[in-house]
Order: C-alpha cells, then sequence, then structure tokens
C-alpha cells in the first residue's frame, strides 16, 4: 500500500542544487540583515558596506527573541481557536484529503483589537524601529531552528508524506527546499500557518511601528507613509479574506515545507516588505497632492487587475459553468480541466503577477526616486515572479502536455502584454 503511494525521487533541482541550498541559507539572511542596516544609513545606499556595522552583541538581545516566540505564539494560539470554518485541502498522492481552519482573519482582527487595547493602555510600538535587526536576527534564529525541526521530522514520516520536490535525497537540498509536503502536530498544520499568518501580521505592526516612529520624530505620519501602510494594509487583508484560495497554490500542492518557506515567511516577508514604511522613517519625503492621487490610482489599477485575474480563475476552478465565466473561451485538456483563454487569462498566461507588479511599483513610489532602497521589494518581485513563472510553465506543461502548448500559441505573452 505504502509503496503504490510513494513519493518519486526529485530528478530536477532548483536553486542551483545542493550548491545554491548551501550558499541561500547564508545569502538570504545577510540581505536581510544588510537592507537593514542600509535604511538606517544617512544616504541608504546600497553599493557600499553601511557602517559602522554592529557588534555581535548589538545583533542578539534575548528580550527580542522572546519577543518574537511570543508574537509566534500568540498567532498560533489564535489560529487554533475554534473560530471560522473548516474547509478542505485538494486530494493528495493516496486520495486522502487534509482539513483546514479558515480563521487568519478573525486571528487578524483579535490581533488589532489585543494591539489597540495595548496602545489605549500606554503600549508602545515605535521601539520596534530602534530594534528592528535584533527583532530579524530573533526571526532569522527561530526560522533556522524550525526548519532543522522540520527536516529531523521529515526523516520519520512515511515515504507517501514526502514533497515530490524535496525528495532529492540529497540533505541540504532538501533542508533547503522542504523534505515533507504537509507537517502537522495534530491538526496543527505547520505550512498553513506559517504561509499567512505570523509573517503577513507581522509585516503590517512593523508598518505601523515605523509610522508610530516618524509620528514622533515629526508630530505626524507623511502621506507618503500612510499611503504606504494603507496600501500594504489592503493587500495583507485580500490576501487573509481569500485565506481558503492558498490552499491550490504552489506553495501548499507541492513544495514541500523547509528552510525556503519557513525563513520566506517568518523573516524574509515582515522584515524586506516593510522597508518602504522603515526607509521613510529616516528619509522624509514631501508628496505633492497630485502625485498622491496618481499613486493612489496605479496602486488601485495593480488592485484590480490582480484581484480580478485570481477571483477569475479561481471561480473557474470551482465551478466552470458559473455565469460569471461560462461565456469565456477554453481550450480542453486530456486531464479533462479546461483552460481559459480569454478574459484576463487570456490577456497575458499571468494577469495575477502583473497586478501584483504594478501594486509592489506604487508602494515604492511615495519614498521618492532618488534611492534603490525603496524599491527593492519591486526588483525582488520581479526576479520571484518570472522565476516562479517558469516553474509553473513546466508543471503546467508536464500536467497538460499538448493543449498548455496550444495555449502558449494564443497567449504569447507571459506577464507584461507585448514585452514578456
Ligand atoms: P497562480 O494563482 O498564478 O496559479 C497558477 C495555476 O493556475 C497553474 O498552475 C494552473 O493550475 C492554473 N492556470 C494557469 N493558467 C490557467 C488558465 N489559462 N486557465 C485556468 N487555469 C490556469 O499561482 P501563484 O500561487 O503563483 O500566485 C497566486 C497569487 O499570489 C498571485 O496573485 C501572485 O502574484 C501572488 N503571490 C504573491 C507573493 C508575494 O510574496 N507577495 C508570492 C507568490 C505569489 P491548475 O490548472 O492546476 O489549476
Amino acid at each position: 500500500m505504502e509503496n503504490k503511494f510513494k513519493t518519486p525521487r526529485t530528478t530536477v533541482m532548483e536553486f542551483g542544487g545542493p550548491l545554491g541550498a548551501l550558499f541561500l541559507p547564508v545569502l538570504l539572511p545577510c540581505t536581510v540583515l544588510y537592507l537593514l542596516l542600509a535604511c538606517r544609513t544617512q544616504d541608504a545606499g546600497v553599493s557600499s558596506l553601511p557602517s559602522p556595522l554592529p557588534s555581535l552583541r548589538e545583533l542578539w538581545d534575548l528580550d527580542a527573541f522572546l519577543l518574537v516566540v511570543g508574537w509566534f505564539g500568540l498567532q498560533a494560539a489564535l489560529y487554533m481557536l475554534p473560530l471560522g470554518k473548516v474547509t478542505q485541502g485538494l486530494p493528495l498522492r493516496d486520495g486522502s484529503v487534509l482539513s483546514y481552519r479558515v480563521n487568519g482573519l478573525q486571528a487578524f482582527v483579535i490581533t488589532c483589537l489585543l494591539l489597540g487595547l495595548g496602545l489605549l493602555g500606554g503600549l508602545r510600538l515605535s521601539p520596534l524601529h530602534d530594534r528592528c535587526v535584533q527583532l530579524a536576527v530573533a526571526a532569522t534564529v527561530a526560522s533556522f531552528s524550525l526548519s532543522v525541526f522540520l527536516y529531523a521530522r521529515s526523516l520519520c514520516v512515511p515515504d507517501s508524506a514526502l514533497a515530490p520536490g524535496g525528495n532529492s535525497g540529497n540533505p541540504i537540498y532538501d533542508f533547503f527546499i522542504g523534505h515533507e509536503l504537509n507537517p502537522r502536530i495534530g491538526n496543527f498544520d505547520l505550512k498553513y500557518f506559517c504561509e499567512l499568518r505570523p509573517g503577513l501580521t507581522g509585516w503590517l505592526v512593523i508598518n505601523l511601528a515605523m509610522l508610530l516612529k516618524e509620528s514622533e520624530l515629526r508630530g505626524g505620519p507623511s502621506l507618503a507613509m500612510i499611503l504606504v501602510n494603507v496600501f500594504q494594509l489592503l493587500y495583507v487583508l485580500d490576501a487573509l479574506w481569500h485565506e481558503e484560495a492558498v490552499l491550490t497554490t504552489m506553495d501548499i500542492v507541492n513544495d514541500g515545507f523547509g528552510f525556503m518557506l519557513a525563513f520566506g515567511d517568518l523573516t524574509w516577508v515582515p522584515f524586506t516588505y516593510s522597508l518602504q514604511a522603515h526607509f521613510l522613517v529616516g528619509h522624509p519625503q514631501e508628496l505633492a497632492g497630485t502625485s498622491a492621487a496618481a499613486i493612489i490610482l496605479l496602486n488601485g489599477l495593480g488592485y484590480f487587475i490582480f484581484r480580478r485575474a485570481n477571483s477569475q480563475k479561481n471561480i473557474f476552478r470551482r465551478n466552470p459553468k458559473d455565469p460569471k465565466v461560462a461565456g469565456l473561451e477554453t481550450i480542453p485538456t486530456a486531464t479533462g480541466r479546461q483552460l481559459l483563454v480569454s478574459g484576463w487569462w487570456g490577456l497575458v498566461r499571468h494577469p495575477n503577477y502583473l497586478g501584483d507588479l504594478i501594486m509592489a511599483l506604487a508602494w515604492s513610489l511615495p519614498c521618492g526616486v532618488a534611492h534603490v532602497l525603496p524599491y527593492f521589494y519591486i526588483i525582488y518581485f520581479t526576479v520571484l515572479l518570472i522565476h516562479r513563472e517558469a516553474r509553473d510553465e513546466h508543471q503546467c506543461r508536464r500536467k497538460y502536455g499538448s493543449a498548455w502548448n496550444e495555449y502558449c500559441k494564443r497567449v504569447p505573452y507571459r506577464i507584461f502584454p507585448y514585452l514578456y
């Protein structure tokens, strides 16, 4: 029985294989530190090492570590609350289906209430700005510890529980990419929990801390800071509102849970995605009303494309006969599933990525154009989405064969119409 559902060996390794897997867990934390330190310098330059470099004592602080662990603990406790519905994921290799509690939005609201009460009671969030580097180091240590735990437990689970992409047999690569597909402690799904909650909500808390710090320094938040906070709040709320959609993404369906996702979710997202707000604390920007209006319109356009494209595909995948999508042109595939070839998915092969990238630009523009640092997000995100698109394309071609080739012929551009 076990043999029948055995996860096949991974033969194609991504991210440069074992060498990349050895190198990236060092490079990525160093990049986070470098960006945070550069953000604090006067010129926010990225071409030279930020000076002065902090000593080891300045990087590590037990209180910061306890704060990070306490934050994860709070979010884990909220995840376990019997609030929200329970839904099912896609069938697994052995035909079984896992249940997931969908209460990210409720957890977010309770977190806001707790924070609101804390602020009324005299809690100060602005010190998070001053301790951001120590918090990022603490989150990195927590991510590494979690990854070691995940890899160790993956050695004890049945072969059918392993991730198809993380079963190379090379411990360094499997540790990095994720060996086990859905590690769970009882009903607590570690990957699903980390995917949206501690990191995304943590990102907003850091943004708010930056806004409060700026208010302390200059008597109130700037328009640029307000825009960055509101845009990113909208993005996170959207992700939590559509939390269920995460269950059909590559991260949940294909990728194992290892260092790449653990570090990405728990450290990279909160500390690098909040870089614009962080930058604005030390580098105030005057934003004219007309520029602000243009940036708001740009963000609105990006959000419109992102949301419409994602919703169109989700509705179609759930029920192709739904009146909202029934009139769209499709290509049949040998799997019985169809591919949309008109509507948003007829414009480019990843219209949702296009919308996401337009929003990313709108988040950076309030920071002016004199520094490259606040544009780190859009540069990194473009690379990530181009790489993600290639991974997805590879999987779709394997799944749909000639029907996918036909789709690519009908819709030649991947993300940017007439460009790429
Ligand atoms: P997508 O939502 O783009 O899904 C890709 C899948 O959609 C394919 O594997 C295929 O799966 C299906 N599909 C592709 N083309 C068609 C078509 N023409 N008709 C019908 N179905 C099709 O995957 P992602 O998980 O990459 O992205 C989800 C969202 O998350 C995006 O908006 C992305 O921008 C965002 N994102 C944000 C990140 C961040 O850090 N901010 C990081 C990563 C993603 P199947 O046929 O099996 O249904």
